[in-house]
């Protein structure tokens, strides 16, 4: 009998250590676990607009929009255009770089290839300055295609109203919605609108401040009129400021 009870007693003792033991192990595991579910909860949950937020914003001060930001820096919200062109123009080189908003559904490479073939144009800016792209390293220019709420930020105090695109210092801006859906004088073709969205914020970067109007009917317009604006007045669609001839258009 007492030695039975003796048993009964080890026996649950084991019982109750292996409990404990097991209770110390699992602890850990299932607290990581709760962590990750409610992180998953956190991050999952649409709120309604576009796009989904981005978890990690750019760091960078409002009166300084972006140059500061190393290039390609995990975490920055920013995917930049892999590779780089050669030089191209005449007279002083604006080294350039293109990125994409993360979440914009966007290809670097591609959104690259759009922007080099504008400026690499003999129709284009090449006329009057001299253009390289580049990975990394210093840059006279960094072009953006980006979200409407980040353009009208990085646009600031210029006002994008969520719909235009801007040249801000170095740094040029051009709108996703822009980008994907034209304007209504290019809705049928939204290709050639982004050559022109491309050359019209270059253009001023480079130093066109001005936005002239049609010149007369049947004209080409200026790829700095403000189409978006505007429309065409009157003028036939353009995307280029030069003739293959070489004569100025604006
Ligand atoms: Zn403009």
């Amino acid at each position: 009998m007492s030695n039975s009870r003796g048993r009964r007693t080890f026996a649950t003792f084991v019982v109750l250590l292996a409990l404990s033991a097991a209770a110390v192990v699992a602890a850990p595991v299932i607290e990581s676990w709760l962590r990750f579910a409610a992180h998953a909860v956190s991050i999952g949950e649409p709120d309604g607009t576009w796009p989904l937020p981005i978890e990690t914003e750019p760091h960078w001060s409002e009166d300084a929009p972006g140059l500061e930001q190393p290039a390609g820096q995990e975490g920055s919200g920013w995917h930049v255009a892999p590779g780089g062109t050669g030089r191209v123009g005449v007279g002083r080189l604006y080294r350039y770089r293109v990125e994409v908003e993360a979440g914009s559904g966007l290809s670097a490479a591609e959104v690259a290839r759009v922007v080099d073939n504008a400026l690499r144009d003999p129709r284009g800016w090449s006329n009057e300055v001299a253009f390289q792209r580049v990975e990394a390293g210093d840059v006279e220019m960094v072009i953006r295609v980006a979200s409407p709420a980040t353009v009208d930020r990085l646009c600031a105090p210029m006002d994008t109203n969520g719909e235009v695109s801007c040249t801000n210092g170095n740094l040029v801006v051009l709108n996703l919605v822009r980008w994907n859906h034209g304007v209504k004088a290019y809705a049928d073709a939204v290709a050639d609108y982004r050559v022109l969205v491309v050359n019209h914020e270059v253009g001023h970067r480079i130093g066109h401040s001005g936005h002239p109007p049609c010149p007369g009917p049947g004209r080409p317009s200026p790829v700095m009129m403000q189409v978006y604006y505007t429309g065409l007045q009157g003028c036939v669609r353009n995307i280029w400021p030069y003739t293959t001839d070489g004569a100025f258009i604006g």
